[in-house]
């Protein structure tokens, strides 16, 4: 028998539950779970999907140099401090690997996304949770937490699950507090349906501790390709680059987000719709005895009066054909996220958590 094991922290590791797309016995489901965009991608990125199938015999590019530079048109960035990865996971992985290791310590917060804590072990490194403020990141709370042992603090902004997020004072204030020894990772997945803000990327280029994690998987509607990018300092970045694989992302996927990208004027849309529906949502569970924070995201976060009834509306969604998210495991178990879908599933969702409300069971 073999006697190898992993190494240090790994089977502490609790897989991933991603959001359900099925249910058992209903064959039209609308999938509510995961945060994805209901209109799907571009038109120009198909057609840039499309046109890549002619090119699989062909290695990518090793330095992204296409994408990295669409990205830093749009946004007005620097495209030598732009790295893209599988998806922002795989940035998140490489800023643990790269400055993580056992002793070391990660700040995330109590409702913060799981990819933190399983990167953070992945690396031998120890998690550290940090209370919010009804729903909110606490700065102050954070930097309380702070020790020698402390690389990263992780931040989503907006956060998921709770969809709340700070200001820029606040953000500048975190980065400022934090020692020598530590990074400020600002995880910008849903700064794409915040209108007028930048994911922190001003931040970025005023200090030499803060890095910006962005996505394709949510407004650009790419999710399933896996292409996310991090902007943050030089020196970091070219840390980054040592340890990324050098054709980590396909020529396909490559192609289809630098089409993504330049299709502002889609993106645009997605955002306007998003943030209608949002509020058409919100005021809807509201008129039924059910409250949400402030999303700036594209989901809302439904509480409910306690675990057993947010279970018990979700199993009534369920047999509705909707599927929602189930919290518990962010230490949320009163609440549900629900995707904001497009018109027709806002409305049935919320035609069908006011029947669950009116009794129906
Ligand atoms: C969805 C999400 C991501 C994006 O992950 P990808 O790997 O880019 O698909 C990152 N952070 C948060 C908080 C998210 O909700």
């Amino acid at each position: 028998m073999t006697q190898i094991q992993p190494q240090p922290g790994i089977m502490q590791i609790e897989l991933y539950q991603g959001g359900a797309a099925h249910v058992d016995g209903v064959s039209e489901v609308v999938k509510l779970s995961s945060n994805e965009n209901p209109f799907g991608p571009s038109e120009a990125a198909i057609e840039a999907f499309r046109r890549s199938g002619y090119e699989l015999h062909r290695y990518p590019s090793t330095d992204h140099a296409g994408l990295r530079g669409a990205i830093a048109d749009v946004h007005g960035l620097d495209a030598d401090r732009i790295i893209c990865g599988v998806g922002s996971d795989e940035i998140i992985h490489f800023l643990c690997q790269a400055y993580v290791g056992p002793g070391d310590e990660v700040i995330h917060t109590e409702h913060g996304f799981a990819m933190y804590r399983i990167s953070t072990l992945a690396a031998g490194g120890t998690p550290v949770e940090v209370k919010e403020r009804d729903r909110v990141t606490d700065v102050d709370a954070i930097l309380a937490a702070v020790t020698p042992a402390t690389r990263l603090v992780f931040i989503a902004n907006p956060n998921n699950p709770t969809g709340t997020m700070i200001g820029g004072n606040e953000l500048a204030r975190l980065a400022e507090g934090l020692p020598d020894h530590a990074l400020l990772v600002l995880d910008g997945a849903y700064a794409e349906y915040v209108d007028g803000y930048d994911g922190g990327a001003a931040l970025v280029e005023a200090r030499d501790n803060v890095v910006m994690t962005r996505t394709f998987s949510k407004l650009y509607g790419l999710g399933g390709l896996r292409v996310g990018w991090g902007y943050g300092p030089r020196a970091i970045i070219d840390v980054l680059n040592r340890i990324r694989g050098p054709f980590n992302l396909s020529n396909t996927a490559l192609a289809t987000a630098e089409a993504a990208v330049r299709d502002q004027a889609y993106a645009a849309k997605c955002r306007a719709e998003n943030a209608r529906l949002r509020v058409w949502l919100a005021q809807a569970l509201a008129e039924h005895g059910v409250q949400c924070d402030t999303s700036m995201a594209n989901f809302v976060l439904a509480r409910f009066a306690d675990q057993a009834e947010a279970e018990a509306c979700d199993t009534y969604l369920k047999s509705q054909g909707l599927i929602v998210r189930r919290v518990a495991g962010y230490k949320l178990p009163q609440c549900l996220r629900i995707t904001v879908g497009d018109e027709s599933s806002c409305r049935r969702v919320a035609h069908a958590v006011g029947q669950f409300k009116g009794g129906a069971r």
